[in-house]
């Protein structure tokens, strides 16, 4: 459906104009979308600006936004299946992924719906006969820039604490998925939000995005994509004197040491950079290993990743193709250029022959050991592609661990507990797992990034406190 949703109402583009919708596991366009103006951003961010300042939705109440949160949840779960044939045809992703993401996508709204009237504010001592209370506030209408990779799932993640804080929204999905964002505005007029409160506008990143980013009418961008549009768009909000956290990606390690439990590793180790096939911000790209028991590992994990099966989202295998033939294009090319800088290609998956010729397929690839300044080594791929490399010791592992521009995630695979924290201290990540990983797992943990990664912090109580400002007022009521 070629059409923005805008004050509660499906309306078309200003200029006409609409791209095409195509189907990652054959390559063939299936739908278009509205390529969206500046005058569609205009005209959305401020039907927002009406919600949140003269409309109903400025005058809700948290318990109200819960409820209508905790009914969008439900909303989600009744129509599940839906949504997720919906995501697995857009995104190409296996339905039990996509099944996964309508889950956990329920989960925002619920975990945000509950959340919502538990945000309070504080009182200060102060001076004598004087009363402080610090009041936390929406900070009016936040833009949502988001990535292709779990439009579903990142559309709760975005939204539902935004939303429960009392902040109007719009939403700019990526022009390469954005079939589920089109379904959910549905659903949230069903669950009852009052128009305005969430609009969704398609189109191109360089247009619709950026005019999103500069208009005069927002006061906060949430973003989640690439580190060089991250720059952009943090360039774009200074200008507009708004602040904004980033999501940038990572090159996330797994540090496997001599006495870590390799039956649990192994199986978590694959799965870490297969999901979703590896196109995932938090995906464990780096699998570092203590010398003493490379070799070994190492032989368990080939034949593991060995047996990785590709294919269309209905085969339901462990991942699908990549999400465009421009991404396919480029994981590729990291996966030439490691083989022609001599690092060897230790295992790949198999893509079932049953495919469509035309849709973006590629083999997933684990390399190792590769030299610590090769690109494969340092660069996020944001495909299946997994590099292994060995270290001497913890002091080695930790220098590795932190040697990349990235810090969104890391694993500490280990019996020893007390290395368990020494390490997980020292790791420079968002999130740290030990003995187990969960990229993107958990709505309720605080979960962000540092340097190339990003700044700010998304889900759990951690996303109400981004998604909101403090206001201090003194009262002076004498002695
Ligand atoms: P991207 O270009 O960073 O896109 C992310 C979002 O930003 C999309 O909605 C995009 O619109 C929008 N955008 C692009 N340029 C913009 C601008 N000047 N102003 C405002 N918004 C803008 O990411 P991509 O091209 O889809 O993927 C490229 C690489 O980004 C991947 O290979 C991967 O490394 C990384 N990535 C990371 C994540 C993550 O979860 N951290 C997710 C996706 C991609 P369009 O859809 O029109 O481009
Ligand atoms: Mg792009």
């Amino acid at each position: 459906m070629a059409r923005h949703f805008i004050d509660g109402d499906w309306v078309a583009g200003s200029g006409g104009a609409t791209l095409p919708v195509v189907e990652p596991a054959t390559g063939r366009a299936f739908g278009e979308i509205a390529d969206g103006t500046g005058e569609d951003v205009d005209r959305a961010v401020r039907a927002a600006r009406h919600a949140y300042d003269e409309g109903a939705w400025g005058r809700t109440t948290a318990t109200e936004r819960g409820r209508m949160l905790t009914r969008l949840a439900d909303l989600v779960s009744s129509n599940a299946e839906d949504l997720a044939s919906i995501e697995a045809r857009d995104t190409g992703k296996p339905m039990s992924v996509a099944r996964a993401d309508v889950t956990a996508l329920a989960r925002y709204f619920e975990f945000y719906g509950g959340a919502a009237d538990k945000l309070h504010g504080e009182t200060i001592p102060y001076l004598a006969g004087y009363l402080v209370q610090v009041l936390r506030e929406p900070h009016g209408v936040t833009g949502h820039i988001l990535p292709w990779n779990y439009p579903a799932q990142m559309f709760g993640r975005t939204l539902a604490p935004s939303l429960a804080v009392g902040n109007a929204t719009v939403l700019k999905p990526a022009e390469d998925a954005c079939a589920s964002a089109l379904r959910l505005a549905e659903l949230v007029m069903e669950a009852g939000f009052p128009a305005g409160a969430v609009n969704v506008v398609t189109g191109r990143g360089a247009s619709a995005g950026s005019a999103l980013v500069s208009h005069p009418g927002l006061d906060f961008v949430s973003f989640t994509g690439s580190p060089e549009v991250g720059q952009t768009i943090q360039k774009l909000a200074a200008d507009n004197y708004i602040g904004c956290t980033l999501e940038l990606g990572g090159k996330s390690p797994h540090l496997v040491f001599a006495d870590a439990d390799f039956d649990a590793a192994i199986p978590v180790v694959c799965k870490a950079i297969i999901q979703n096939s590896g196109q995932t911000c938090s995906a464990g790209s780096r699998v570092l290993v203590e010398r003493s028991v490379y070799d070994a590992f190492m032989e368990r994990l080939v034949e593991a990743f060995s047996r990785t099966r590709v294919g269309a989202p209905d085969m339901d295998l462990d991942c699908g193709p990549i999400i465009t033939a421009r991404q396919r294009a480029r994981v590729q090319s990291f996966i030439d250029r490691a083989g022609a800088d001599g690092v060897p290609l230790l295992a790949e998956g198999t893509i079932d022959p049953g495919v469509d010729a035309g849709g973006f397929y590629v083999r997933p690839s684990l390399f190792g050991p590769a030299p610590r300044a090769n690109v494969i080594a340092r660069e996020e791929v944001f495909g299946p592609v997994l590099v292994a490399m060995p270290f001497e010791d913890e002091a080695d592992a930790m220098t590795l661990a932190n040697g990349t521009d990235y810090g969104l995630v890391a694993a500490i695979w280990t019996r020893d507990g007390a290395r368990q924290m020494r390490v997980g201290r020292r790791l420079r990540a968002g999130q740290v797992f030990v003995n187990t990983y969960g990229a993107g797992a958990g709505i309720e943990l605080p979960f962000g990034g540092n340097g190339k990664s990003g700044h700010g912090r998304e889900k759990g109580f951690a996303a109400l406190h981004d998604f909101s400002r403090t206001k201090t007022m003194v009262l002076n009521h004498g002695v």
